[in-house]
C-alpha cells in the first residue's frame, strides 16, 4: 500500500508499505479521509519524534478487516477514529482528566512503525483500545464528516471547561478552523459570540457562523469597538486560539471579575509570559488550559457534526490526494489567506 513515511524535520517520502496484518482483538481500516492538524504539522516541521513513522490523526474510512474477537464492527461499516482513548479507571481518568491518562497518550492506530496515527496511509490498523473510539458515520454522511469529529470534539470539550451561561459574552482569538468551531460551538450554546482575527475574510466566516461582533486584530479602533460590545460587565470569558501573549494580556485586561481565559494554541513547551497573579487571586480570573478530545462527549459531537449543526464541510477549502500529502502539510504550516481546513482524499472518490 502507498504511505506517506515521515524520516525526520520536513522529510516526507511516499514509500510502499506491506498492508498492516492484525490481531484477533483488532481492525483494519482502508483510509478515505485524513485531516492535516496542526499538532502533526509541529511534529513534522521540528522533527520532534524519530522517523520513520506515519502521522495523521483525524482519520474516517471503511473498515475492510475484523479481528474473530471483536464485536459490533463488521467490513463494509464507515467509521471515524480517534487515536487517543483513556482507559477510564486511572487516577487521571477518575478526575476527568483524560489526555493524561497514560493509556489516552499512546496512540492506538497504525500504518506501519510505532503507532502515530497513520492517516496519511491506505490502510491502518487499529489496535483494540482504540476501538471504543470509533464512531459509525451515517449513510447520509460524508468521511470527511468522520475526520473532523476528532477536531470538533477538542473544542467542544474546550467550551465545556469554561462552565458558560447562555447569553455570556465571550471573545474568541483566531479564527482559523478551530477558533472558527469555537465561534460556531460557543453561538450553538447560546453564547454572543465576538470574533478577531487579522484576516477579513475570516470575520466575515465567523460572522456567518454567529459572531456578533468582529474585530481585526491589531487595528487601533479594534479594542474600542470590543470594549463597546461588552459594555459595562465585561467578557465573561476569552479564547485564545492563537499563542499570542499580547493577546493573552489584551484578553485579561477585558475580562470581568471571575472571567475565565483558555488556553487552547499554547501547545509549545517553554512559552513564558508575565501575567499580574492579583488578577487570578482577587478578581478571580481563572486561567484554564485545554488539550485534545474528552471521550465522553463523541455522542454528542456525532449529533452536533452529523446533523450539521456544526457544517465542517464549510471550512475545508483545500483537498490534497495522498501523493501530496507534502503539499498539504506545508500548505497548512504556512497558510495563504483561502486557507482553512486542509484534508487528504486518500481515497479519490471519498
Ligand atoms: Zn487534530
Ligand atoms: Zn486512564
Amino acid at each position: 500500500m502507498k504511505a506517506v513515511v515521515y524520516h525526520g524535520a520536513n522529510d516526507l517520502r511516499l514509500e510502499v508499505l506491506p498492508v498492516p496484518k492484525i490481531s484477533i482483538s483488532e481492525v483494519l481500516v482502508k483510509v478515505a479521509v485524513c485531516g492535516v492538524c496542526p499538532t502533526d504539522i509541529k511534529k513534522i516541521h521540528y522533527g520532534t519524534l524519530p522517523g520513520p513513522r506515519v502521522f495523521g490523526h483525524e482519520t474516517a474510512g471503511t473498515i475492510v478487516k475484523v479481528g474473530s474477537a471483536v464485536k459490533g464492527w463488521r467490513p463494509g461499516d464507515r467509521v471515524g477514529l480517534h487515536h487517543h482513548v483513556p482507559c477510564l479507571h486511572c487516577h487521571a481518568c477518575q478526575h476527568h482528566a483524560f489526555a493524561q491518562c497514560p493509556q489516552y497518550k499512546r496512540t492506538g492506530i497504525t500504518a506501519g512503525f510505532e503507532p502515530s496515527g497513520g492517516g496519511y496511509a491506505e490502510y491502518v490498523r487499529v489496535l483494540h483500545f482504540c476501538l471504543p473510539g470509533m464512531v459509525r458515520i451515517p449513510n447520509n454522511c460524508t468521511f470527511e464528516q468522520g475526520a473532523l469529529l476528532e477536531p470538533v470534539n477538542t473544542v467542544l470539550k474546550g467550551m465545556k471547561k469554561l462552565g458558560l451561561l447562555p447569553g455570556d459574552k465571550v471573545l474568541v482569538i483566531g479564527q482559523g478552523p478551530i477558533g472558527l468551531m469555537f465561534t460556531r460551538l460557543l453561538y450553538i450554546h447560546g453564547m454572543q459570540v465576538a470574533a478577531s482575527d487579522l484576516l477579513e475574510s475570516r470575520l466575515q466566516r465567523a460572522k456567518e457562523w454567529g459572531a456578533t461582533c468582529v474585530v481585526q486584530a491589531g487595528k487601533e479602533e479594534s479594542a474600542g469597538k470590543l470594549e463597546k460590545w461588552a459594555g459595562k460587565e465585561k467578557l465573561d470569558a476569552v479564547v485564545l486560539a492563537v499563542p499570542s501573549d499580547a493577546a493573552l494580556k489584551e484578553a485579561m485586561a477585558q475580562l470581568r471579575g471571575g472571567g475565565k481565559v483558555l488556553l487552547f494554541a499554547h501547545t509549545r513547551r517553554g512559552n513564558q509570559t508575565e501575567i499580574d497573579l492579583s488578577n487570578i487571586c482577587v478578581d478571580e480570573i481563572d486561567l484554564l488550559g485545554s488539550y485534545s478530545s474528552d471521550f465522553l462527549l463523541q455522542k454528542e459531537v456525532a449529533k452536533l457534526v452529523f446533523t450539521r449543526k456544526i457544517d465542517t464541510e464549510v471550512i475545508v477549502t483545500h483537498r490534497f490526494a495522498l501523493e501530496e500529502t507534502a503539499s498539504a502539510i506545508s500548505l497548512a504550516a504556512n497558510p495563504m489567506e483561502s486557507a482553512l481546513k486542509i484534508l487528504v482524499r486518500v481515497e479519490k472518490e471519498a
